[in-house]
């Protein structure tokens, strides 16, 4: 019985299946492979998915939904034509209509699936996906990473290469960087980045309010209507200009006509602030893995916005070497997770392969002085238990409580809390009783959390609550101004601030051992602010500069400081390669793509 791999996408979805040898993509009704991931429902409870779904997008907006993928695990609800539907309810509309298409293309009925999701998904949104699975009919055996699934089918084209690539996925509203060591048959993830932010979108807006300041329009003063009219026009101007030299952006406002012709030179200007953004889990990603930029011999583009010439050229320029330049960015997802279909069903003409992965944010648990104290570090490979012993910090005290997080930040109530578990422990002197946290992460993204008092053997476990549950901004802003009432600690004096934020700024890029070490020296430094002295602070922040400078020193090795120079990088760029007014031709696929 086939198993089929799904890519679902927050803007396509696709099939795919290990059929004579390779991974096929699975065409659907209109014999094309991206099916858009829109549901609309119409006035007599009709359920429209795919193309005629994002058709209706325009006729029917209130009835329609998209980019539903982004809340997944939350609680949002959508309401179309009188329905209430969760999204991941949303989603299992579409895993339908492609369980349906891959029916009709193979000629038997499916029931089992590999679904991939982003790297940096959390439990609660992998537990989500899985349940839209379910709700379709589909037992999805396994929830691969995206960039995973990427490597995995980069490899199973060139398996003789030995190989350290980057996985650059760069779609609607994310960028997701992974490094990838791929030889034999392993592929190893061995670091993972990304912004969840910074997308195709983004180039979008950048070009829109580039062309109202051209314009004179003042695009904030627009109505969302007009506002979103110039954002479609500016990414169908974007989309154009991946494969024309020049493209006019027309939009008509209150019947007044408004016009700009881009080249790529003005795609850049206009996204400047996109491409400095893209630098940074870029820089991550290669310190998470302690490599070095120019170490990194593959490419693997995947996502819409790496079709945008502009985006390759700047990659290019800051590898600095040739560098094969893989994958059909819209595609290579989907096709992964056919290849590990392949890999499920045991089929013997796929290559047997091994797949590793890592865990893409730290887990931890808060200690004294609300310091996040990591049990399972980021990019630890998966799956994974560890465990770490904790001690009462009082006399008499009974219970322990421990809270749960996960997020970079050592400053634990700044990570994203996902539950709580209280230990009982008997009356006694302070850190006479020992507790045992023992963190489970498995490959499907489960968490599990066992808490144990070792003097008495009495167990445990957690119940993992809404992980989605960030603060709004109005609760963020509540929060600041209750700090503001307080007196001023030491802590909130600006330099102890500032180092700390320089603290934090460097752990959050760090290796593990570089981690260990910052951990470390924070809890001191904190201890000391605690004293309230000031002698001893002022020492203390001596120290804490003396060690963070070393320590920026340390980390420089592995990643060159791609962030100087970023505002020339595309005039650098066309010089290096000499190239000027047809540079289109030059770096249009043929060049690239080996
Ligand atoms: P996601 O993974 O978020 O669902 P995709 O990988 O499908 O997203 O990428 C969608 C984004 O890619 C959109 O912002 C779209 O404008 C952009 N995009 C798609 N094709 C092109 C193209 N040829 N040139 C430039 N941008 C493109
Ligand atoms: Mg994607």
């Amino acid at each position: 019985m086939a198993i089929i791999g799904i890519d679902l996408g927050t803007t396509n979805s696709l099939g795919a299946v290990w059929r004579n040898g390779k991974s096929e993509l699975i065409p659907n009704v209109f014999g094309e492979y991206l099916t858009p991931s829109v549901v609309s429902v119409s006035e007599e409870g009709e359920i429209y998915v795919g193309k005629v779904a994002r058709e209706r997008l325009i006729i029917d907006p209130e009835n329609t939904a998209s980019i539903f993928k982004r809340f997944m695990g939350t609680n949002k609800k959508y309401n179309l034509s009188g329905n209430t539907y969760a999204p991941e309810e949303l989603s299992s509309f579409v895993l339908r209509k492609i369980k349906e298409d891959a029916e009709n293309y193979l000629g038997e009925t499916v029931t089992e699936a590999i679904v991939s999701v982003p790297a940096y998904f959390s439990n609660a949104q992998r537990d989500a996906t899985k349940r839209a699975g379910e709700l379709a009919g589909l037992n999805v055996q396994r929830i691969i990473n995206e960039p995973s699934a990427a490597a995995l089918a980069c490899q199973q084209e060139y398996p003789e290469e030995e190989a350290l690539e980057m996985v650059f996925d760069f779609g609607g509203g994310t960028l997701d960087v992974s490094i990838v060591d791929c030889f034999e048959n392993v592929i190893d993830v061995i670091a993972v980045s990304g912004d969840n932010h910074l997308g195709g979108h983004d180039f979008d807006l950048a070009v829109a309010r580039f062309f109202c300041r051209r314009c004179a329009l003042a695009y904030d003063s627009l109505s969302p209507t007009d506002q979103a009219i110039v954002r479609k026009s500016a990414e169908q101007c974007k989309i154009r200009l991946s494969a024309e030299e020049k493209v006019e952006m027309q939009v008509t406002l209150s019947d007044k006509n408004y016009s700009l012709l881009f080249d790529a030179e003005l795609l850049v200007q206009a996204s400047a602030e996109v491409f400095e953004r893209m630098v940074v889990p870029i820089k991550q990603a290669l310190t998470g893995a302690a490599v070095k930029w120019n170490e990194i011999n593959r490419m693997i583009l995947v996502g819409g916005s790496c079709n945008m010439p502009v985006v390759r050229l700047y990659l290019q320029h800051f590898l600095k070497k040739e560098v094969a330049f893989l994958g059909s960015p819209d595609t290579i997802v989907a096709l992964g997770t056919g290849v590990y279909a392949g890999i499920k069903e045991r089929n013997a003409q796929v290559k047997d392969m091994l797949l590793t992965d890592v865990c893409p944010f730290t887990l931890g648990v808060d200690i004294v002085h609300n310091v996040m104290s990591p049990v399972i570090e980021r990019n630890s490979a998966l799956p994974i238990s560890k465990s770490r012993i904790y001690q009462t910090i009082r006399s008499g005290q009974t219970v322990v409580e421990f809270n749960v997080y996960q997020g970079e930040s050592p400053v634990a109530s700044d990570n994203i809390k996902l539950g709580r578990l209280s230990v009982k422990v008997p009356d006694n002197e302070a850190g006479a009783e020992k507790i045992l946290i023992r963190f489970t992460y498995d490959i499907n993204g489960i968490l599990e959390v066992n808490g144990t008092t070792i003097s008495t053997g009495e167990e445990k476990q957690l119940v993992i609550v809404d992980p989605q549950n960030h603060m709004s901004r109005e609760q963020i802003q509540k929060r600041l101004d209750a700090l503001q009432q307080l007196k001023i600690h030491p802590r909130q004096q600006e330099e102890n601030v500032w180092l700390m934020d320089r603290c934090k700024a460097l752990y959050m890029q760090s290796s593990l051992d570089v981690r260990e070490k910052l951990t470390q020296e924070l809890q001191y430094f904190e201890y000391l602010l605690d004293k309230q002295d000031p002698m001893m602070i002022k020492r203390g922040r001596r120290r804490l500069e003396k060690v963070l400078d070393s320590l920026e020193e340390y980390m420089k090795q592995f990643s060159v400081d791609i962030s100087e120079g970023t505002a020339n990088w595309y005039q650098e760029a066309l010089e290096e390669e000499n190239l000027d007014s047809d540079f289109a031709d030059w770096f249009g696929k043929e060049h690239l793509t080996s």
